[in-house]
Formats: structure tokens, C-alpha cells, sequence
């Protein structure tokens, strides 16, 4: 499976969270079950504000998962975007034909049995295209392509076309089953008697929703095994449906405790695969800015000898060139090559050529003790060093140190005509306030010519 949203695996926290959360579910459920008929106040101002709650969730759910699922190459997303959109279509046709909502009697001819027809059609439909997702989801993890491809139509993007397409056909049958409910709800048996919808429950419309609504269930169950963040959200989703569903039924009427707890549910099952996606995105964000850090930490830093590199030498001497300027302070520069590093190599081998580099590396980085101070790998055997605000005593004193230093790491160097361990030459170079980058390195650069030519093992100044 590509990277992309859903793949976030659920860990023990993650399952145990979600457990507890099915299982609050099913203990409201079964508590609420026994007394699902209690009449309670009539809140007509409710239905507006819970089923306005499931539209804007579940269109941004749906919005979330067609976006993502032509990233992902899922065509489950794609059907999961498609229950989502389904259901908060449908939810936008029982604010238009619910009784008392918009119009005393609902919009566009709606009569006493379109609501809970459309509810049927709701709640039906929705597990029906979980469903299908999870079928979809079965085949594309065996490998299989359910899809059309387009050939060498390269312009076209085969998912986009899917995505639209879903889309297309879902606003089709949502306006559908509104006209079905609306215009032609002649042709529907009567399931309300008042406040009343107790038929619903034994008949075969009432049991289709419930049959549905446990086959999603059982399929998201079995077939996610709630392996990610997306399976266990989505597991909740169905639960919650699935409570909904139950709730509704035995509850028989409308504005009961059943009644209210199931739309309650309708809310839990609309947010919580918004959830999910909140927090896998939460998640994303922390890991996109950590490997940016280390990115950027990689990109200024030499592998060989774990200074920074040319790069961030050049920046960094830039910076303090400018900022020497504003303080009026002057800048010292060492470069540093060592001394028969070719013979080294031939001697030793190049493996051994890096451990030196690496050691006299860090003999350098150890000599130099401001924050402010910058030791790099100018490139091949030579090194620099920025010191901000030194002048040419501080900058020799520094260079003694450095050579010293690498002195006294004790590196025999055998093939050297010089000396029996590895030295170093070093070019020491000041900086008036307001001078230029390149002055700054070629008084460095004729120093270390100097140093090489006075015999290697030593520091010269420009
Ligand atoms: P001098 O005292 O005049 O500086 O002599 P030198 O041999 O050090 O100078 P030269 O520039 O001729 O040789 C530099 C050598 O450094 C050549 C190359 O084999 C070695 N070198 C450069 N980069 C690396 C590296 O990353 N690893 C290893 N092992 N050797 C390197
Ligand atoms: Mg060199
Ligand atoms: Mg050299």
C-alpha cells in the first residue's frame, strides 16, 4: 500500500482508546435500549442543529478522502468519500422534507412519510457504500485492478476522472431518492402514523437498515482487522451507525430518548473519521518538520569529519563579514592543509586517510572554543576556521592551539619527509571591519603558501 492518508498504523494506545470508546458506545446503547420509547420535550430547534453538525462533518470528510484517495491510488477512499458524501446529501434532503424544519409540511411536495423514507434511504445506503469500500478494499489488497485505465491518455489523471465520476453519481442518486421521497412517495408505504414510525421496525425497510448496517460492521471488522488509525475510525463510524440504526427502531417515535441518543449517534458516526484525519495530519506535520531539521543539519555537515561543510563555511563567512561591518570588529581565518596528506594516503590507504581526516577534524573542532567560532572542511585534506571578532593576535594564538593540537593526537605519518606524525600548515588571515569574502581568503590562502614553503609544521600570516 502507497504512503498516504489511512496507512498511520494504530498502535496498543491507539486500539485501547478506540476499544473503550465502542465499548461506552454499545454500554449507551444497550442502556438507552430498554427505555428507547421514553417521550421527552419536543425540541424542534434539534434536528436543524444536529443534522447542520453531520453536513459540514461528513462534507469535509468526504472533501478529505477524494482529495486523498488519487494521492493514495485507494479506490476504497474513493468509495469512502463517496458513503460520506452520500450520507450528507441525503442529510441536506431531510432538513428540506423533516416536518416543521424549513416548511410546516418540508420543501418540494414532501407529505407526512418522506423523512423517515429518506432516513431509510440514509441509513441504507450509507453501510451499503461501506460496504463496497471494504469489497474494494479486499481486491486491491489481493492486487487486483477494479478500475478502468485510460490507456496513454497521459494529460488524463485516471483517479481525478474516478474521484469525479463518484461524485457525478452520488449527487445523481442522492437527487433520486429526494424525488423518490418527494414526488413519487405514493408509490411508498405508509411507516408513520403521527409521531409514531413503530411499523418501521418490523418491517422490511427497518430490517434492511439494520441488516446493512451489521454486514458493514462485520466486513470493516474483518476485513481492516483495525490495523491503522483510518480502520479503527472508521470501525467507530459503522458502530455508531450501527447504534443509530438500532436506537431509531426500537425507539418507534419521534423526539423519544431513543430517538435523541440514535441521532447522537448519527453525529459520532460523522466526526469520527474527520478525526482520524486531524490527527494523522497532526502527526505528518511533526514528521515533515523533524526531517526538515535533520535536512537541514545534514545539508551543512561534511560526513567524513563531522564539521560543516564547504557550503555553510561560505554562508557563514558572509554572515560574519557583514556582521564585522555593522560591529565594527575585524574577522581572523585559518586555513588549515594538512601537511603530506598524499603520501599519507599511499602509505596508509585512503580508509586510513579518512580516520586521520577525521581525527585531525576533531583536534580542530577541540581547539576552538567560542560558540561563535566556526570549524569546516574547506575540501580535500584542508580545513577552516571562522573566528568573528578576532583580530591577528587572537587569530595566531588560535592557530598555535590548532597546531598543537593536531600534533599532539600522535598520528605517525612514516612517509613523511618532515616529521614522523601528521602536522598541519597553517594560513592565518585577518579581516578589517567592511573587507571583502575573497580578500579574506587569499590573505588566508598566502599565509598557508608560506607556512608550506617555510618548511610545513607551522603557522604563517598574511
Ligand atoms: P602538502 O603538504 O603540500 O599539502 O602535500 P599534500 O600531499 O597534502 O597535498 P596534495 O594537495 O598534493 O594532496 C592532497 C591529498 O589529499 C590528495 C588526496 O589523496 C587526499 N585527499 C583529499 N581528500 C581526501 C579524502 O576525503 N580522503 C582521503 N583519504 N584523502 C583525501
Ligand atoms: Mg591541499
Ligand atoms: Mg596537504
Amino acid at each position: 500500500m502507497r504512503e498516504g492518508f489511512g496507512t498511520e498504523i494504530a498502535s496498543a494506545r491507539h486500539r485501547l482508546i478506540y476499544f473503550a470508546i465502542a465499548a461506552g458506545l454499545c454500554a449507551v446503547c444497550l442502556l438507552t435500549f430498554f427505555r428507547a420509547d421514553l417521550p421527552l420535550n419536543q425540541l424542534p430547534a434539534f434536528i436543524p442543529a444536529y443534522i447542520s453538525a453531520v453536513i459540514v462533518t461528513e462534507l469535509i470528510t468526504a472533501y478529505l478522502l477524494f482529495a486523498h484517495a488519487p494521492l493514495s491510488r485507494r479506490f476504497d477512499l474513493l468509495w469512502l468519500g463517496g458513503a460520506y458524501l452520500f450520507s450528507s446529501a441525503l442529510a441536506i434532503g431531510q432538513l428540506t422534507v423533516f416536518p416543521g424544519v424549513l416548511a410546516s409540511h418540508g420543501l418540494f411536495g414532501a407529505g407526512p412519510q418522506s423523512a423517515v423514507w429518506l432516513w431509510v434511504l440514509w441509513h441504507g445506503g450509507f453501510p451499503a457504500l461501506i460496504v463496497a469500500a471494504m469489497i474494494l478494499r479486499q481486491r486491491e489488497a489481493r492486487g487486483a485492478r477494479p478500475f478502468l485505465r485510460l490507456g496513454r491518455l497521459r494529460f488524463i489523471r485516471p483517479q481525478r476522472i474516478h474521484a469525479a465520476f463518484m461524485i457525478g453519481c452520488i449527487i445523481t442518486l442522492a437527487i433520486l431518492c429526494e424525488m423518490l421521497v418527494t414526488r413519487f412517495q405514493a408509490v411508498l408505504p405508509p411507516l408513520i402514523h403521527g409521531r409514531s414510525y413503530a411499523d418501521l421496525m418490523h418491517s422490511a425497510p427497518g430490517r434492511i437498515v439494520l441488516a446493512l448496517n451489521l454486514v458493514a460492521l462485520a466486513l470493516v471488522l474483518r476485513v481492516t482487522r483495525c490495523r491503522s488509525l483510518l480502520d479503527l475510525g472508521l470501525g467507530i463510524a459503522v458502530l455508531a451507525s450501527t447504534v443509530d440504526a438500532i436506537l431509531t427502531l426500537k425507539a418507534g417515535a419521534r423526539f423519544s430518548l431513543g430517538w435523541y441518543m440514535a441521532r447522537v449517534g448519527s453525529v459520532i458516526s460523522a466526526v469520527s473519521v474527520l478525526i482520524v484525519f486531524l490527527r494523522e495530519v497532526t502527526l505528518l506535520h511533526a514528521r515533515v518538520i523533524r526531517l526538515n531539521e535533520r535536512l537541514a543539519e545534514q545539508a551543512a555537515i561534511d560526513v567524513t569529519t563531522e564539521l560543516f561543510n564547504r557550503r555553510h563555511f561560505n554562508r557563514q563567512l558572509h554572515v560574519a563579514l557583514r556582521d564585522a561591518a555593522r560591529r565594527q570588529e575585524p574577522t581572523g581565518l585559518l586555513l588549515i592543509d594538512v601537511d603530506h596528506f598524499k603520501l599519507f594516503n599511499d602509505h596508509y590507504g585512503h580508509l586510513a586517510g579518512d580516520d586521520c581526516l577525521h581525527q585531525v577534524a576533531q583536534a580542530i573542532a577541540a581547539a576552538i572554543r567560542r560558540p561563535t567560532d566556526v570549524a569546516a572542511r574547506y575540501g580535500g585534506e584542508e580545513f577552516a576556521v571562522i573566528l568573528p571578532g578576532t583580530g591577528l593576535d587572537g587569530t595566531q594564538h588560535l592557530a598555535q592551539r590548532v597546531l598543537a593540537g593536531v600534533r599532539d593526537l600522535g598520528l605517525g605519518h612514516m612517509a613523511s619527509p618532515t616529521a614522523a606524525t601528521v602536522t598541519v600548515s597553517i594560513g592565518v588571515g585577518t579581516a578589517a571591519p567592511g573587507a571583502r569574502f575573497e580578500d579574506l581568503i587569499r590573505a588566508a590562502d598566502g599565509a598557508l603558501y608560506s607556512a608550506k614553503r617555510a618548511g610545513r609544521n607551522r603557522v604563517a600570516a598574511a
